[in-house]
């Protein structure tokens, strides 16, 4: 191991916030090909083209997709007195504009994990309407909701393990669909998340361990039933697709709000990461349509940054936070997962270019901050992106990443940083009060 991934390890193991600056970024060139054999633009068109397809059984189904036709999408929103604020409270600068991408509102389960986690559960649910002869890809997919699809997709069963959000899209989606539905919660999900999904008929099964164990059991107790399909969230490529196809929607945004993305106008994106999945397929969508005048960075909480582990010593899923004197312990559900995706640590190993780790304290101040400046609200989870345009351009280490990709003082005048605000709209009022009223000690 080399003395800058020693530094890295030191400073992780202290729990202190980092900026890392990833050595093994290449120019997007260089991967294409190779990103190509395991997600190519073809499977994110077939995402695209499936979404569509079940648009009309969204807007039956979810009344509140009519607005945009049965896709389900966010707005993006310039938040300058956010960016002033959190520029003064960062004691520096952010040049450039600053953007909050509101996955934290997507429709039907106010997270990022309406994209992947939904996505992955349409498959499941067309696949088997296709393969037992209940639908055609010519009819229309208001076919989905109805008494008799509901009535064949309930002889199968969907399972998940997740630390809350995940088992919410697939669980409100499943029911939806008439599949039985078993979410396997990790001791770390919040009561309220599964409240709601018991009251809409999931049966939920409560660990008092991790994420990884939550996974292993639902994983364990689906192989042993032929009619269960597990949505693997430490390995899923359908997930990875249904993030991914994030990247072409944004890109219209983008360009219906005038913002250009090139050399002299680069895009940086800051996502929260947990096992990396939602991160992980947003930015690799990013990548493919704007590759190098994209710059992705994670955030993870200081003592779960699973996803930063994995890449920077390259044991990938074999990263525990806990064998480097972490807790895995976080406020940030979310993200409470202590080792990471497989097969997302492998593919953003070329891609990343850098990573934040932030406090548990600093949630609530962003969460605050972002309310009292432009009135919005989001969970804590999401709050762990703005540690990046808070630090990359103080910290020594992300800097020197600016300055190296050509990202000089006056190039970074023009560019566009978006937080990606991965959920909180669903999240109950008296909890939100909480939230507000939430003061850790600055050390935590
Ligand atoms: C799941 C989640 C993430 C991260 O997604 P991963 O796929 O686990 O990396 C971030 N923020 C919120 C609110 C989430 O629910």
């Amino acid at each position: 191991m080399n003395e800058r991934t020693q530094a890295l390890l030191t400073e992780l193991r202290q729990g202190r916030q980092t900026a890392w600056r990833n050595p093994r970024w290449l120019p997007f060139a260089l991967v294409r090909g190779l990103c190509d054999l395991v997600v190519s633009e073809e499977d994110i068109a077939q995402a695209e083209a499936r979404l569509r397809r079940f648009a009309p059984f969204l807007c039956r189904a979810f009344p509140e997709t009519r607005a945009t036709g049965g896709l389900i999408e966010s707005p993006l929103a310039a938040i300058p007195a956010m960016q002033q604020a959190l520029a003064r409270e960062s004691g520096g600068r952010i040049p450039g504009r600053l953007f909050l991408k509101k996955d934290s509102h997507l429709a039907i389960a106010g997270s990022v994990k309406a994209r992947g986690g939904i996505y992955e559960v349409l498959q499941h649910a067309e696949e088997l309407a296709l393969a037992g002869g209940k639908i055609t890809p010519e009819e229309s997919y208001e076919k989905f909701d109805t008494p008799e699809m509901r009535a064949f997709l309930g002889q199968y069963t969907v399972q998940v393990g997740s630390t809350g959000n995940l088992g919410l899209s697939i669980g409100i989606m499943s029911a939806a669909l008439g599949f039985r539905v078993v979410v396997h919660m990790s001791a770390d999900a919040k009561q309220w998340k599964k409240d709601l999904l018991r009251s809409k008929g999931v049966q939920v099964i409560e660990y008092a361990q991790d994420y990884s164990k939550a996974v292993e059991e639902g994983r364990r107790q689906s192989d042993a039933d032929p009619t269960s399909y597990f949505v693997d969230d430490e390995k899923s490529v359908p997930l990875f697709l249904g993030y991914a196809v994030a990247a072409g929607r944004l890109a219209g945004q983008l360009a219906e709000q005038g913002v250009t993305v090139d050399a002299a106008h680069p895009l940086l994106v800051y996502i929260p990461a947990g096992v990396g999945g939602a991160p992980g397929g947003v930015s690799y969508g990013l990548k493919r349509l704007y590759g190098d005048h994209v710059h992705c960075f994670f955030a993870e909480p200081v003592q779960c940054p699973s996803v930063l582990l994995g890449i920077a010593t390259q044991k990938f899923e074999k990263a525990n936070v806990r064998d480097y004197g972490l807790t895995g312990k976080t406020e940030a559900d979310g993200l409470a997962c202590a080792s990471p995706s497989s097969f997302v640590t492998r593919i953003m190993t070329n891609l990343l270019s850098g990573a934040f780790t932030v406090r548990d304290s600093k949630l609530y101040d962003y969460l605050r901050l972002l309310y009292r400046t432009e009135g919005e609200q989001i969970e804590p989870s999401s709050c762990a992106a703005f540690q990046g345009p808070a630090a990359l351009w103080q910290r020594e280490e992300t800097r020197n990443y600016c300055l190296e990709h050509g990202l000089t003082e006056e190039v970074m005048e023009q560019a566009t940083h978006i937080v990606w605000a991965t959920g909180g709209s669903l999240v109950p009022e008296e909890i939100r009060a909480a939230y507000l009223n939430t003061f850790l000690p600055e050390d935590v």
